[in-house]
């Protein structure tokens, strides 16, 4: 898988986490913490090769593809909106 977008460091990672991970329900998404928010939409990025089935006009499947390469979407601090194949 290629993933196109990466950075070392992005700015949302310099983010403090304010759970208390002693205690579950002091943690997110129980609390507000924008960092483990953060954290679980990079989470969700696919690292490795997927396939998804294709469709015709009809909505008749055609077939497979395999999703080799992805382009990360970010936000205003480089948190990760999505991503686009
Ligand atoms: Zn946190």
């Amino acid at each position: 898988m290629k993933i196109n977008g990466l950075k070392k460091k992005a700015l949302w990672e310099n983010l403090t986490c304010k759970c208390n991970h002693d205690d579950i329900e002091q943690c997110y998404p129980i609390i507000k913490c924008n960092h483990c928010k953060f954290q679980q939409c990079w989470d969700s990025v696919p690292q490795k090769n997927f396939t998804i089935n294709e469709f015709d006009t009809k909505g008749k499947k055609t077939g497979t593809k395999t999703i080799k390469e992805i382009t990360l979407v970010r936000g205003s601090i480089e948190d990760i909106i999505g991503w686009t194949f």
